[in-house]
């Protein structure tokens, strides 16, 4: 790091709190020195009350741009110049991009999600989906999914205050694209295991199985999983989920944590930082 930072290093932020633990720091400034660019990525304690200051800094110190995460990522929007379009569905940015001083402002949890089962020859476009969670990694999903083309998609949610958002997705997924997107309640299971047993990919977006709750799923019965089907589990620690060991104990071939997705998210944001493609694999062999 010391010697690629010199007095035109450009610098990317990461406006989040609390970010301390993030591993997107380690990922992009390795990713940078790999392809020898010179550009330092650092990461910011940015809360709702200092974000318009810190957005502003993006301008005056001409950085290329920031990941934004919690609890910044709808609140950012107003601050912005522009939206991409899947952005705007979505309502939440996780990148911007400073061109000259107007910032557009990019999702790319949803991309990275595609991206990660294109990386493994997956191919779910044309295809059904069901998805657990309509949060913000569900609406992300569901969203760029639809937007790519996969046919058809049953979000479920339970009955809390995330119940509207993920209504608000199927409406705005029918709206604007050819997917057929429909709501359903996780609370009805034998909806829920016919929904299973009739898609390509069933994608949990929950965070259950992830600390505290990681001695559960919200499928307890490798029955409801076909052998040629694709299980995703957008949780990464712990790395094998319970959802996962249910999985492969039905003997479903691909089953993947959410590692993929957190890579490609950053990878995505990367390309439209620098223009270039991150060096993916020597990042996974890196960090995970
Ligand atoms: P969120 O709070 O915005 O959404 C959570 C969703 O899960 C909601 O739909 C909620 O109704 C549902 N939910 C929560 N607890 C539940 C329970 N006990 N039973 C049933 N449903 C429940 O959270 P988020 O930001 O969308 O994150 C969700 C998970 O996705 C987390 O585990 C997070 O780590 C992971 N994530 C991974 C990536 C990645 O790159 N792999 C990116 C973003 C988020």
């Amino acid at each position: 790091m010391n010697e690629r930072i010199d007095g035109h290093t450009i610098l990317i932020g990461l406006m989040a709190y609390p970010i301390r633990h993030s591993m997107s720091p380690t990922m992009h400034n390795n990713a940078f020195a790999k392809l020898g660019l010179n550009y330092a990525y650092l990461a910011f304690e940015i809360t709702n009350d200092n974000l318009p200051q810190a957005i502003d800094a993006i301008r005056t110190l001409d950085m290329r741009g920031s990941n934004i995460s919690m609890p910044n990522k709808q609140k950012v929007i107003p601050l912005l110049d522009k939206l991409d379009p899947a952005a705007e569905m979505v309502g939440a940015v996780n990148t911007i991009v400073n061109d000259h001083g107007t910032l557009t402002g990019y999702v790319t949890d949803g991309t990275g999600f595609m991206q990660a089962l294109k990386d493994e020859n997956l191919d779910i476009i044309g295809e059904k989906m069901t998805l657990a969670g309509g949060g913000g990694a569900g609406t992300a999903i569901a969203i760029q999914a639809a937007i790519d083309g996969v046919k058809e998609i049953s979000i479920f949610n339970r009955h809390d205050d995330l119940w509207e958002n993920a209504k608000r997705n199927v409406d705005i997924i029918n709206e604007n694209t050819n997917c057929k997107a429909t709501l359903h309640e996780l609370e009805d299971q034998d909806d829920f295991k016919n929904e299973i047993q009739d898609c390509a990919i069933y994608c949990d977006s929950t965070g259950v199985g992830m600390k505290p709750l990681e001695d559960q799923s919200l499928v307890n019965d490798p029955s409801w999983f076909k052998k040629d089907m694709i299980v995703y589990d957008t949780v990464y620690a712990p790395r094998t989920t319970k959802l996962m060991n249910i999985a492969q104990d039905a003997g479903v071939k691909h089953v993947y944590n959410g590692l993929s997705m957190m890579l490609e998210q950053g990878a995505e944001a990367f390309k439209l930082w620098t223009n270039q493609e991150m060096p993916v694999e020597y990042i996974r062999d890196l960090l995970f």
